[in-house]
């Protein structure tokens, strides 16, 4: 499967990185999105990507050019029929996707790959919604997306094995590492992550300071970031959400979130966007 454009739907903080990683992949990308404020935001995230990149040497100046010329946004479904590629990017919200989805399979061509970028929903749910299960993955990028290397590919029970080959093959030919992943709540990155963050709230509630959670791990296991720290970067709203997700989806009590945590974010502590978290952040 022959990959020269590509539609990104949903151009936030993960689909703006998905689609610079394509256009560094030689691709043309198409960005969607249902507002001129959001496109805007887009355009400033790349930019500013792309001034971190040459910054630290990781593109040159004419690569960041070649990049801004490959990729589009718009707000019309109709750029879809050009695409032979498609990665859904929107909100994580089931109603939001399922709109986005009945759309897509309304305007893609019928044998037209379409990936999820989901976190937290399965894929043979959402495949459902789009209705043609066979031309349905997960590929799950980190955040953020240009500099992390791994993207979960993700097959649904139907997915057709050379979907499968197609997205491996894709994320390579974008400099990612894909692993295959399960089709379970939070695929393998955030069951684990999600498991090992739940335990560190555990033992911080017990009045443990976070810097001594986060260096046992680091010093101990040798992990770049302890789970505290990792948290605190990810935002804890995102985080509380993710374990709750995790909890309804599994009912594995492991997943529970301690009352002191749910306190911490509603007064608004939600990490180093905000300014403080576990830990506090200079401005
Ligand atoms: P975000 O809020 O930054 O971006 C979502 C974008 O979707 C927004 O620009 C919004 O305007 C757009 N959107 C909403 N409804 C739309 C519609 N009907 N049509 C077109 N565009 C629409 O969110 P994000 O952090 O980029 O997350 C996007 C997806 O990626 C989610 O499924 C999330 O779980 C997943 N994800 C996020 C991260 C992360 O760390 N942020 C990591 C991996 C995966």
């Amino acid at each position: 499967m022959q990959v020269n454009t590509m539609c990104v739907i949903g151009a936030g903080t993960m689909g703006t990185g998905i689609a610079q990683v394509a256009a560094q992949a030689g691709i043309h990308v198409h960005l969607l999105d249902t507002s001129e404020e959001a496109v805007s935001r887009s355009q400033g995230q790349l930019e500013d990507s792309l001034h971190t990149g040459i910054e630290r040497g990781k593109i040159t100046a004419e690569e960041a050019e070649d990049i801004r010329r490959l990729i589009t946004w718009g707000m019309s479904y109709a750029s879809l029929a050009e695409a032979d590629w498609v990665i859904e990017a929107v909100f994580e919200d089931l109603q939001v996707k399922q709109e986005v989805l009945s759309q897509v399979a309304a305007h893609v061509g019928q044998r037209i790959p379409v990936a999820s970028n989901t976190s937290s929903l399965l894929i043979r749910d959402l495949a459902e919604f789009f209705g043609r299960p066979e031309y349905f993955i997960g590929m799950h990028f980190s955040n953020p997306a240009p500099a992390m290397k791994l993207v979960e590919v993700v097959p649904g029970e139907k997915t057709l094995p050379t979907v499968t080959e197609a997205a491996v093959a894709l994320c390579e030919r974008m400099g990612k590492i894909p692993i295959i992943a399960p089709d379970i709540p939070g695929f393998v990155l955030n069951r684990l992550f999600g498991a090992l963050v739940a335990a560190a709230l555990e033992i911080w509630a017990r009045g443990v300071e976070p810097e001594v959670i986060d260096s046992t791990i680091e010093l101990g296991l040798g992990h770049k970031m302890g789970p505290l720290r990792t948290a605190d970067l990810v935002g804890l709203d995102v985080m509380i959400a993710l374990l709750r997700s995790l909890y309804e989806q599994t009912g594995h009590t492991r997943f529970e979130v301690p009352t002191e945590f749910v306190k911490l974010v509603e007064n608004g502590k939600l990490g180093r966007k905000s300014g403080e978290g576990f830990y506090k952040y200079a401005e």
